[in-house]
């Protein structure tokens, strides 16, 4: 049994796609199926990793060390499963495999064209998926909106897959419904457009999931199904809502999941969606704060980029939270006003802990170290993130060991003490401006070493995996020193002999890993590392341990 469900946007962009996807794969999942979701972007470019956080947002890594778009990481946290390099497709990727087996002579000669043998590559590279999950219902969410250029090879591929497999491939439009202020209600129009636009490319919706501030109401679910061609009872609405959690219960009491089971013949094999439900209530009733800060600089322009460069990490802080049934309250504090104002810094001291996540380049770095500093000396819980390991691992360097010259070699060339340099494999990548695809990236093996906090956190385990990305590394030569000083290397990769882990000893909790524990924080399972952390956060808050 392998079903399809084709989800595209239609009227604009950014209106939920990926969780609305994330969302109908959780509630399908829970009626007792094997469900998988793959993404497709319409960019050229091959993968994400390329691409600055303020243009694409944050860049997701699987397990096997794909740069891929921030959805994959939505389905992973509501599906909570592993996914992998093929549930994740681009124009790049598709073009790049077409034109390699045109190269090696893989098409026996014959002239190749952009219809069908793109299409043909796509719906190859979705049965691929399907097959390595082994799922039987298999969802394909396409990037983009309907009635743009970009993706219509894609919608093209979507229809000759419908024509091969009638009973088995179902399309789900999200649409948009505008509230245009000075009329006050909900226009159907540009949904009906957008049906339009989707007839024009041969396929017509299933169901249409109408996205708006508000629900829809019966007139409106009626004038859909009329102008639109569907049943009134596959028009869903999908309001705003407060956390995207709240989705799949959602979709669950507009019958959406049995509506869909239905279309492909299917009966509902059981119905398990209580801790998600018990989860919601908790998201909703907790009431008391957990402050956290994040130093960062992906956040110039303006709240939608800046949520989106840090969504895992932001997930991940929910996540723990909720775990302890508060209310995260997160802020953005820009490294850059601490250089700018020493003063500035001392802001740090009103929030209960706080996180520099991943990043890259020198701007703000010197802000960031500042905002260590101030964390280390006066006990304020700190969780560093990949860049926000390497500086701490300076900060600790300049401030406590006396090395002046502390540095990265990522902005400083001949850094004095190149504390953070990059692997030898690095070097000749770079020289070669080799850039896409070759950072130290997906899971690799940390062992823990005993007695450590990182060790406790993770339930005394031997060794645990976790995702990486980055190009520089803590450089052994200077271990030594450090760890004479109190620096405490609480986990490394065995096979390479890298730092993956540091932290502190007296110190309420400060911790700093290479890797990125976000990826890996699931909203009913938070990443241990994430849940300590917001631990030391809440009991620092109530044991009075720091100045406030
Ligand atoms: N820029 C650093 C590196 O490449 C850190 C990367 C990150 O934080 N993901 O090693």
């Amino acid at each position: 049994m392998s079903k399809f469900i084709f989800v595209a946007g239609g009227v604009m962009s950014g209106i939920g796609k990926g969780v609305a996807t994330a969302s109908i794969a959780r509630i399908l999942q829970s009626k007792g199926f094997r469900v998988t979701a793959v993404k497709i972007d319409p960019y050229i470019n091959v993968d994400a990793g390329t691409m600055n956080p303020l243009e694409h947002g944050e860049i997701f890594v699987t397990d096997d060390g794909t740069e891929c778009d921030q959805d994959v990481g939505n389905y992973e946290r509501f599906l909570n499963e592993n996914l992998t390099t093929d549930n994740y497709i681009t124009t790049g990727r598709v073009y790049q495999a077409v034109i390699e087996r045109e190269r090696n002579l893989g098409y026996g000669g014959r002239s190749v064209e952009v219809v069908p043998d793109i299409p043909n590559e796509v719906i190859s590279r979705i049965i691929k998926a399907e097959k390595k999950k082994k799922s039987q219902i298999t969802l394909i969410e396409i990037g983009g909106t309907v009635g743009e250029y970009q993706n219509l090879l894609f919608l093209e591929a979507a229809r000759i897959m419908k024509l091969q497999r009638a009973k088995d491939v179902i399309f789900i439009l999200v649409s948009y419904l505008p509230i245009p202020e000075k009329i006050g209600e909900m226009k159907t129009k540009p949904t009906q457009t957008a049906v339009r636009l989707l007839n024009e490319a041969g396929i017509q919706p299933d169901i249409i999931l109408a996205r708006g501030k508000l629900p829809l109401d019966e007139p409106r679910k009626r004038k859909i199904s009329i102008f639109c061609n569907v049943l009134p009872d596959d028009v869903i609405s999908a309001p705003d809502v407060f956390s995207i959690y709240e989705i799949p219960p959602n979709f669950e009491r507009e019958d959406l999941a049995n509506r869909i089971l239905e279309k492909f013949n299917l009966k509902p094999r059981k119905k398990n969606l209580r801790d998600w439900e018990k989860l919601v209530k908790t998201i909703k009733s907790a009431k008391v704060k957990v402050k956290i800060g994040i130093v960062g600089k992906y956040f110039e322009t303006g709240e939608f980029t800046l949520m989106d460069s840090y969504l895992s990490v932001i997930e991940a802080i929910k996540h723990a939270s909720w775990f302890f049934k508060r209310m995260p309250e997160i802020h953005w504090l820009s490294a850059e006003n601490y250089e700018k104002r020493e003063s500035a810094v001392k802001e740090v001291e009103n929030y209960d802990g706080i996180i520099v996540p991943g990043g890259f380049g020198a701007r703000g770095a010197e802000g960031k170290i500042k905002a260590i500093e101030f964390c280390r000396k006066n006990k304020i819980p700190y969780l560093g993130l990949c860049f926000g390991m390497q500086l701490a691992v300076i900060e600790f360097a300049r401030n406590v060991c006396g090395l002046r010259g502390a540095n990265s070699k990522e902005f400083v060339k001949r850094a004095k003490a190149p504390i953070i340099d990059f692997m030898p494999e690095q070097k000749a990548l770079i020289r070669e401006k080799r850039y896409g695809g070759t950072m130290r990236l997906g899971s690799y093996k940390c062992e823990l070493k005993p007695g450590t906090k990182s060790w406790n956190a993770y339930q005394k385990k031997k060794y645990v995996f976790e995702r990486h990305r980055h190009r520089y590394e803590l450089n052994n030569k200077y271990r030594q020193i450090l760890e004479k000083k109190g620096l405490v290397v609480a986990g490394i990769n065995p096979e390479k002999d890298l730092v993956e882990i540091i932290e502190l000893k007296e110190h309420p909790f400060f911790i700093a890993t290479q890797f990125h524990p976000e990826l890996k924080s699931r909203p009913l399972l938070p990443h241990p590392l994430y849940r300590e952390f917001i631990r030391a956060c809440i009991s620092a808050k109530i044991s009075g341990v720091r100045r406030r």
